[in-house]
């Protein structure tokens, strides 16, 4: 354990993770403070929390005043290091950690670590659950909602940390070193913050980076000539369709042994459908085939799963239209794995706030499966900008308007899906807000005759 006893650390940022952080070093008997440059009433709240734990804290602006004199600074995501550095409130030569590092130092328990541009809530689930079903203690935590820091006093050394991880988190590790790194994809996402693809998968590649050969590296099978590989000192296992102890064979997952089949997960028995939850159920049981799951366990995980809310879920069957909540899919290639794992035609609620991502990447797939978008939000006019030659594209006032004009454009036999691409802060507090307006707006078109025809 490290020894932060009378150590001065500030906690920059009073989110989740700040709260988290701040309270982890207070217990090990570090001096903490908290300095958060928003105020509102949530974090008078947050204040008081943290002041009945002896954690001095200030709100609404980062002062040098309050600020000087740390020996280490703990960060959130999102606060803008270089700029406090500038204007003199950090000093230089102060070294600086995010709250995952922090978690990591007091981490007892094996670390499974899992980035990639998407999927990472649904693989650490899945994960879980498998290890749960083999009866191993483990706790799902990270960027899904409770930091590592939080849950550190609750993991033994015969527990499993399984940990979500996202690219911002990345950039401020040190020593971070997980047993297992699972890396799911890279694809377009975060223009708003990454300057550059390049720049992204770099970060994203951070989490290989303090690996030793007794670890595992687990990717894509489509990274297996990525030049980054060659920075990467761990066992390295690909999944996929060509995966390597476990298999994606159509619909099934093959968990194979010596390279013989010894276990077959059959698409049947996935409660979740779609070619990217194959992915996800092979990348988890190759996580779990090297903790030493047995296969049945690794079954059962998969047939015991209960699917995420707001990621690809079918939510109501009206009219012969199937209604889809994919309200997670806040990026081109999530909903471009939707599109693709559908055989039916789609009427697309699309748009939102938009990252400056490159819509006609999906031009081909759109002409296949989408019979017209409805869009809403920032974003939707430079949908419709891309697509109004490919495919028919409305605007909608709200979520209201968008699930009744496309309930009125779907014939029988077609689906209605929201699977937004860009992120919902321009019109709601997160995509589970958004997710649950698209609900009552289908509660209230499916209560009640829907009239086909045009708009
Ligand atoms: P994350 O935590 O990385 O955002 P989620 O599991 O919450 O991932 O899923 C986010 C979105 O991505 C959903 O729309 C979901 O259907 C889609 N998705 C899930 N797994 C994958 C995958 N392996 N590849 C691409 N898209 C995926």
């Amino acid at each position: 354990m490290p020894d932060f006893s009378g150590k001065k650390v500030l906690v920059l940022g009073l989110g989740e993770s700040g709260k988290a952080s701040a309270a982890l070093l207070r217990a090990a008997g570090a001096i903490a403070r908290v300095s958060e440059s928003s105020a509102g009433p949530g974090m008078e709240l947050k204040k008081k929390e943290l002041q009945d734990l002896g954690i001095d804290i200030e709100i609404g602006a980062n002062t040098s005043a309050f600020c000087a004199g740390a020996e280490l600074v703990v960060t959130s995501p999102g606060v803008d290091i270089k700029a406090l550095r500038e204007r003199g409130v950090i000093e230089r030569d102060v070294p600086v950690i995010g709250e995952l590092e922090l978690g990591y130092l007091f981490c007892k328990a094996p670390i499974v670590a899992v980035t990639g541009t998407n999927g990472k809530s649904t693989t650490c689930r899945l994960i879980g659950n498998m290890l749960t079903e083999a009866g191993v203690h483990n706790i799902v935590c990270g960027n899904i909602g409770n930091p590592l820091s939080g849950e550190v006093d609750k993991l033994g050394d015969k527990s499993v940390a399984v940990v979500e991880v996202s690219s911002y988190q990345l950039e401020t590790i040190k020593d971070f070193q997980p047993y297992i790194a699972l890396l799911l994809n890279i694809t377009e996402d975060h223009y708003d913050r990454h300057v550059n693809m390049e720049q992204y998968r770099v970060a994203k590649f951070r989490i290989f980076m303090n690996q030793s050969g007794a670890d595992w590296a687990i990717m894509n099978g489509s990274m297996r000539e990525d030049p980054l590989l060659s920075g990467v000192k761990a066992k390295v296992r690909f999944f996929g369709r060509e995966g390597d102890g476990v298999a994606i064979h159509g619909r099934d997952v093959h968990i194979l042994t010596k390279g013989l089949a010894d276990a077959v997960i059959k698409g049947e028995d996935m409660p979740m459908s779609g070619e990217h939850n194959l992915e996800n159920v092979a990348s988890s049981a190759m996580v779990c085939q090297i903790l030493g799951v047995d296969s049945g366990a690794i079954i059962k995980g998969v047939k015991s799963f209960h699917p995420l809310e707001h990621r690809f879920q079918t939510v109501a069957t009206y009219g012969g239209v199937d209604f889809i909540d994919d309200s997670k899919a806040t990026n081109i290639d999530a909903t471009a794995r939707a599109l693709g794992s559908l055989d039916k035609k789609v009427v697309l609620i699309a748009g939102g706030r938009d990252k400056g991502g490159d819509y006609a990447a999906i031009k081909g797939l759109v002409g296949d499966k989408v019979s017209a978008f409805v869009l809403i939000g920032e974003a939707a006019q430079r949908i419709s900008g891309t697509f109004e030659k490919t495919v028919p594209c409305y605007f909608a006032r709200d979520m209201a308007d968008a699930v009744s004009r496309s309930a009125t454009l779907a014939r029988p036999g077609e689906v209605v899906m929201l699977s937004p691409m860009c992120s919902s802060f321009d019109m709601y507090k997160n995509y589970k807000e958004r997710g649950l307006d698209f609900r009552k707006a289908v509660d209230t078109v499916t209560r009640i005759p829907v009239t086909k025809g045009g708009v």
